[in-house]
């Protein structure tokens, strides 16, 4: 199926079938529009409900296109300007507002910057999980594991049965305060699998500002550019 935007270009949505209740939609980075769909659901119905959200699928597509063609990056909730300089050395220098990568082929800058990317986002979350995990597993000694992945639609998620929590390598462009949060979330799911009570007793008594905190990580991070 194919739409057309507001300036005549059209964009090819994938549509695909699963067990749930209702249509949902979604915008990848490299600006793929897919919908999932129930069982059952007559085509003209997708058609219909694609063609209700053309303002909102545009506007994440110019979004990701904007943000493609600016050299900047967002990292811990700040903009950076973003710089590749060739050199002999290889490596990534953060000055006042300016993230520089230097490395002996330019062409392969962002392996430079993933490396150090995610280096940044384990030292970051590792600190995050040693603040909060005795408080809310006492002393019990099995740390998780903690992984760092690029993930498309969850900041974070939890295997209690494991004991690992994966964390979204894109959460580094967020604010700390938000990163925190989902930090504390993720840990809490150690000892309360789902969404209940329990669960939202514990968070509202140790992080009162949450919600902001949730509210914030989806302003900043709506749309940006991935590096
Ligand atoms: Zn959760």
């Amino acid at each position: 199926m194919k739409i057309s935007l507001s300036d005549g270009s059209l964009v090819q949505v994938s549509i695909s079938k699963k067990t749930m209740k209702n249509i949902r939609l979604r915008v990848c980075r490299d600006g793929r529009v897919c919908v999932s769909a129930p069982y059952g659901t007559a085509e003209s119905r997708i058609y219909e409900f694609v063609n209700s959200k053309k303002g909102w699928i545009e506007s994440h597509i110019r979004n990701f296109q904007k943000a493609e063609n600016t050299n900047t990056v967002q990292f811990l909730g700040s903009e950076y300007s973003f710089e590749v300089v060739k050199d002999r050395r290889t490596g990534v220098a953060l000055n006042g507002n300016s993230i520089t990568v230097f490395c002996t082929d330019p062409e392969k800058h962002k392996e430079v910057v993933e490396s150090w990317w995610k280096q940044q986002a384990a030292e970051t979350f590792a600190g995050y999980v040693d603040k909060w995990y005795p408080l809310v597993c006492g002393d019990d000694g099995r740390k998780p594991v903690v992984k760092v992945r690029k993930m498309q639609t969850l900041w974070g998620s939890c295997t209690s049965k494991e004991r690992t929590i994966r964390l979204n390598y894109y959460l580094m462009c967020a604010s700390a305060e938000c990163i925190e949060y989902v930090v504390l979330h993720e840990l809490i799911h150690l000892v309360h699998p789902n969404h209940g009570p329990e669960f939202r007793a514990f968070l509202v008594e140790h992080m009162p500002d949450w919600k902001e905190r949730k509210t914030k990580l989806e302003q900043e991070c709506s749309g940006l550019r991935m590096v």
